[in-house]
């Protein structure tokens, strides 16, 4: 018997978690080892993420001055 079960790692607790083979991006699991809700975002490599993990958009108030038109000056380096 091959035991060829995916492995990778919890984004949360580090531990190791065994996969099953049968896996799809977007699926859900629970870590065993310290119950984060994941999500499989990659399956070659195997990769885990947090399941709430909302998009990354910088999170720096982006919900107040959306309607001003200045978001694209001021970017001097
Ligand atoms: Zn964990």
């Amino acid at each position: 018997m091959v035991s060829s079960v995916p492995v990778a790692p919890c984004p949360d607790c580090g531990q190791k978690i065994e996969l099953w083979p049968l896996l799809k991006v977007g699926e859900e699991l629970v870590c065993p080892h310290c119950d984060a809700d994941l999500e499989v975002v990659s399956i070659d490599p195997v990769e885990l993420d947090w399941a709430y993990l909302e998009p990354a958009t910088d999170e720096d108030d982006w919900d107040d001055d959306w309607d001003d038109d200045d978001w694209d000056d001021d970017e001097d380096e």
